[in-house]
């Protein structure tokens, strides 16, 4: 049986991981801003849970929680970097301290608990780090450019670390969800651009009412795709990436097969700036 770390565990995705590596016999730290709401979801499991303030943000809050987790339980096997949250508006329209704030969670909170977490796994020989990004990892829509912008750079990170991680025998994944069925589109977890340029209505307004009328219509089950993830961590070698839901298939096909339409059309002028 091995030790998961969660972040982000008061409801949605992170939750549903908690619950499904519990109802697998796993031990579980999960952790959230509010480890109350952790208790409140998951009654019952004294023996196996332990529920820990973590604030991504909080460098001091991550170095405590892990070692909390390694006075508890010894080590952490498998670490799952789940906490974000979403940002809807245009480029423009974002304000320089709304782009920061999201970075700071999805991004620098995601390197802050890596920070924390990766000496235990190296000290061990071994580990598995699974990074939630996003459809929106690998494809930019209108009025979601610098949510993609977190997940592209998550992307990078998770990428690079693989390789860096692997001599020392731990693995790491990026999991690619497409609209899950969470709070991730309510207004308790989304949050809007406070200032609206009417020339972006038809492309960051129209992704404005997209979420408001799509919460509750997310075709993506948190409860499968959890299982998806015990599935994959369980997998003697894990891909780079894990992408879930059949949009998320087609959105990255499509992306993949722009990108190369691109590639071949201006060949000769890329080629035409060698040395
Ligand atoms: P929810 O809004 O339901 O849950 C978000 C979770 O992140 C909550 O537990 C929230 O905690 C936590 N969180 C937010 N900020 C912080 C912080 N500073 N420190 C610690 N925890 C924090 O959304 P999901 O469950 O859907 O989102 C989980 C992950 O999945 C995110 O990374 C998201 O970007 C990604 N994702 C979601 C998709 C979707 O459609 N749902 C699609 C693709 C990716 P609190 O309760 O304290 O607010």
């Amino acid at each position: 049986m091995s030790v998961w770390f969660v972040t982000g565990a008061s409801r949605g995705l992170g939750l549903e991981i908690a619950k499904a590596a519990l109802a697998s016999g796993e031990s579980v730290v999960a952790t959230a801003r509010d480890p109350q709401e952790i208790e409140k979801a998951l009654p019952g499991h004294a023996e196996k849970l332990l529920a820990l303030p973590l604030d991504v943000t909080s460098e001091r809050q991550a170095d405590e929680a892990v070692q909390a987790a390694v006075a508890r339980f010894g080590t952490i096997d498998v670490l799952v970097n789940n906490a974000g949250r979403g940002l809807v508006g245009a480029v423009e329209e974002t304000s320089d301290a709304e782009a920061r704030a999201v970075f700071d969670i999805n991004v620098f909170g995601l390197m802050t608990v890596l920070r924390a977490v990766t000496p235990i796994m190296r000290a061990a020989g071994s580990g598995r780090i699974l990074n939630i990004s996003s459809t929106g990892g690998v494809v930019a829509w209108a009025g979601w450019g610098v949510y993609s912008a977190t997940k592209f750079a998550l992307e990078g990170i998770t990428e690079a670390l693989r390789l860096e991680l692997a001599p020392l025998g731990i693995q790491v994944t990026s999991v690619q969800p497409g609209p899950l069925r969470t709070d991730f589109l309510a207004s308790t977890s989304l949050s809007h651009v406070s200032r609206v340029i009417d020339d972006y209505a038809a492309t960051g307004g129209a992704s404005r009412e997209w979420a408001q009328a799509s919460h509750g219509q997310q075709e993506g089950d948190p409860v499968k795709a959890a299982q998806a993830i015990l599935t994959i961590a369980a997998a003697d070698e894990m891909p780079a990436r894990l992408p879930l839901g059949t949009s998320t298939l087609s959105d990255i096909r499509t992306k993949l097969a722009a990108v190369g339409a691109d590639l071949e059309k201006w060949q000769e002028l890329s080629r035409s700036t060698d040395v």
